[in-house]
């Protein structure tokens, strides 16, 4: 393992104050922390490289080449890809999944066909599909969440029949912080012929992911949930797929050549997914990210979570009132620790916290359909991350019981 308070020390971020207080992060589902060696990554290319990718043969512009073509082997080995064919670099897992649907999905999905999502997707995993599916007419079903925040997997017989051709799901949600049982739904998935694309935007951060072992098809996830750079995120697909899939955007880049009489064809893998100048800083800061995890392990990282995760159950489980959103079980689930608290709205706990320097999420967390499957318009999340300490799950319950002492009496 690793040590935490050494660990700190590289995010200069968390040795500020906020409010007067010492600043205590429990926010990053939203978005994590950077380390100095991202930022600085990044800053290093704006003194030192700055230039455009792909076109110049100039000296600048073949180093900025060489440094963000080189992150895709990063990526590569960070989730086990089988070449830097697979990788699309996007914007983050939002763009990831609007790429599947407007390129496979608008290709291949009929008003025969049905895509499967679940009822613990984000907003980005639901949104996409249903603007499609006015186009195409499709059929979007849902598997259903139990009440103990996991996927009701008895229902699954009856939903995924051979007219899914797609089943896209969250490997951890970001509310209840379940983590689904990705290789048995893939080959659940696989036996009736659907694809499977997985939202990995709240897993790649945290632990290990092998897309190889999963056996999934594709997957998104976004690069400032795993301490990189906001506007940078991937999109990982089986090659002889993305071979067949038509491309997203247009414009420069993605070409191979355009002629005004005779129309346009493709740039070869991964290129044809990326139109335009691409976010340059950012795909180097992804991969300072990479170079930082790998160092500290993913495994390690999990098993830090774990800990903290126990340690955060348990202590907010004195607090009166409370009552938890998904998994109990630390190991069944991802860093979180979501709830609501008689008689205190998220929103009164929230601003509460922050008063004292303590960041936590309040509201539906872009997943209502799960809020609404639960009865309740918003709740309280609390996420933790690999540099976020015992004491600050500490300093959360005594900001929980100030909450409840100005509110709920
Ligand atoms: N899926 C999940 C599970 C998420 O937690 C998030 C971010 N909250 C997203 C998708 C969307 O990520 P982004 O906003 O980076 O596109």
């Amino acid at each position: 393992m690793y040590d935490t308070p050494a660990l700190r020390e590289q995010f200069p971020i968390l040795q500020t104050t906020v409010q007067g207080k010492p600043l205590i992060y429990l926010d990053s589902a939203a978005t994590s922390q950077k380390p100095r060696e991202v930022i600085e990554s990044m800053n290093r290319y704006y003194y030192e490289s700055n230039a455009n990718v792909h076109r110049g043969i100039h000296t600048l512009s073949e180093r900025a080449t060489q440094a963000y073509e080189g992150v895709r082997k990063k990526v590569v080995r960070f989730i086990n890809a089988s070449s830097v064919r697979e990788i699309i670099y996007t914007r983050n897992t939002t763009e990831g999944i609007n790429l599947l649907a407007n390129t496979w999905g608008r290709a291949t999905l009929t008003s025969k066909d049905a895509v499967l999502i679940t009822g613990m997707e984000h907003h980005s995993n639901i949104v996409p599909w249903q603007i499609l599916q006015q186009q195409l007419g499709f059929e979007l079903r849902h598997v259903p969440v139990t009440d103990g925040g996991e996927l009701d997997l008895d229902a699954l017989p009856r939903l995924l029949d051979s007219k899914v051709k797609l089943f896209s799901f969250v490997h951890v949600s970001n509310v209840l912080g379940t983590i689904n049982p990705v290789e048995m739904l893939v080959r659940q998935a696989h036996e009736v012929g659907a694809l499977v694309h997985i939202d990995g935007a709240q897993s790649v951060p945290h632990m290990p992911v092998d897309v190889q072992a999963l056996g999934c098809d594709f997957l998104s996830f976004s690069s400032h949930k795993m301490c990189g750079p906001t506007g940078f995120g991937i999109f990982w697909g089986r090659r002889e797929l993305l071979q067949e899939m038509p491309p997203f955007f247009g414009g420069g880049d993605m070409i191979s050549v355009v002629s005004l009489e005779q129309g346009s064809t493709w740039a070869e893998l991964p290129h044809k997914f990326e139109a335009g100048t691409p976010s340059i800083a950012e795909a180097i800061g992804l991969g300072a990210a990479i170079d930082f995890l790998s160092e500290l392990g993913m495994d390690n990282v999990r098993q830090h979570e774990i800990e903290l995760t126990t340690y955060a159950m348990e202590a907010l489980s004195e607090v009166p009132g409370i009552r938890f959103l998904g998994p109990l079980d630390p190991h069944k689930k991802g860093g979180v620790a979501t709830f609501t608290l008689e008689g205190v709205h998220p929103h009164d706990i929230a601003a509460t916290l922050d008063e004292q320097g303590i960041a936590i999420r309040a509201g539906h967390h872009c997943a209502q359909p799960l809020h609404e499957r639960f009865g309740i318009p918003a709740s309280a999340r609390a996420s933790f991350y690999l540099y976020n300490e015992p004491s600050e799950v500490d300093a959360l319950v005594v900001g929980l019981r100030k909450a409840q002492a100005l509110y709920a009496l």
